[in-house]
């Protein structure tokens, strides 16, 4: 709330096709409008209402016979096939917007070009309600065949003051949590960084604090307390998925140490020190840890 720029159209994509990204959403497209101002709306809508006048309306569908004279930009976003058809050669509005809202759209796409996020303009993608201004985007993933539809935003300068507050601009987005979990179901999902096994059980609590210190220096991961053999909790590691096992036994314990066993590459293990583990993983990251620690990896 309260920006009016255009970078914070651009910044809000941008993270939210990272967040996308990150949690697996592959293939996102980008579609982008500028819906124009309250100053420079009235006239395209004119000019729409105009071009719906001088069309045999008898072929539109019933929900679009209505808009015409209600919402007519909705006219534009209809899924039916005779009213795309019928409304082909439709106004844009992109053509019919101020020069401010030329510019600040204008902006908008050349910060997206410089962050290297590609996006397709589609002129049918409106909003029905008139506090949505310039930017209106759409996120869609072509994670399960067709691309569907994740997340959808944009500016709605004129909201805050609709609902009786005061005239403030405002950028956000809405993400369908439910179409999300339906599209990450068709994602691989990555194991967690490290699965630490404790054998001794002198050491539950000290195994407590360093995943603890891991969590802090960013790895995700889990701890199992129970004691047991060290080939059931290798199983058990290899089934969290962990890229790294760590594994405190009574030698390691009287040492200070912890044993690193790389669950991704050709299963080497070493055991280096509790601090030593927590400055590697600060420094390096759990990739750099496996390289640095492990002789082998770092020959491939
Ligand atoms: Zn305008
Ligand atoms: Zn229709």
């Amino acid at each position: 709330l309260g920006a009016n720029e255009p970078q914070a159209d651009a910044e809000l994509i941008l993270m939210l096709c990272a967040f996308l990204a990150d949690v697996g959403l592959e293939r996102l497209s980008v579609e982008l409008n500028s819906l124009g101002c309250r100053d420079c709306r009235p006239a395209f809508r004119q000019a729409l209402t105009d071009f719906f006048a001088s069309l045999d309306q008898t072929g539109l569908c019933e929900d679009c016979r209505r808009r015409v004279a209600t919402n007519p930009l909705r006219v534009l976003d209809c899924k039916v096939p005779t009213c795309k058809e019928l409304t082909a050669n439709a106004p844009v509005l992109a053509e019919h917007v101020c020069e401010e809202c030329r510019e600040h759209f204008t902006t908008v796409k050349s910060l997206l070009d410089a962050a290297q996020v590609a996006y397709t303009l589609n002129p049918r993608l409106v909003r029905g309600l008139d506090y949505y201004q310039r930017t209106a985007f759409e996120i869609t993933s072509g994670e399960i065949g067709a691309q569907t539809a994740v997340a959808g935003g944009g500016r709605y300068d004129g909201l805050v003051q609709a609902l009786g507050g005061p005239d403030v601009p405002g950028v956000g987005f809405a993400c369908g949590m439910e179409r999300l979990v339906m599209l990450l179901t068709h994602c691989p999902v990555s194991g967690p960084d490290f699965y630490l096994a404790v054998l001794e059980p002198r050491a539950v609590d000290q195994a407590l604090l360093l995943a603890q210190g891991l969590r802090q220096r960013g790895l995700s991961g889990e701890v199992s307390y129970s004691a047991g053999s060290m080939k059931s909790q290798l199983r058990r590691a290899n089934k969290s998925g962990a890229k790294l096992a760590l594994i405190i036994g009574s030698e390691e314990f009287d040492k200070g140490e912890v044993l690193l066993k790389d669950m991704e590459g050709a299963g080497e293990q070493r055991a280096v020190s509790r601090e030593r583990l927590l400055s590697m993983i600060a420094v390096s990251g759990v990739e750099g840890l496996l390289v640095a620690a492990l002789p082998e990896r770092s020959e491939e």
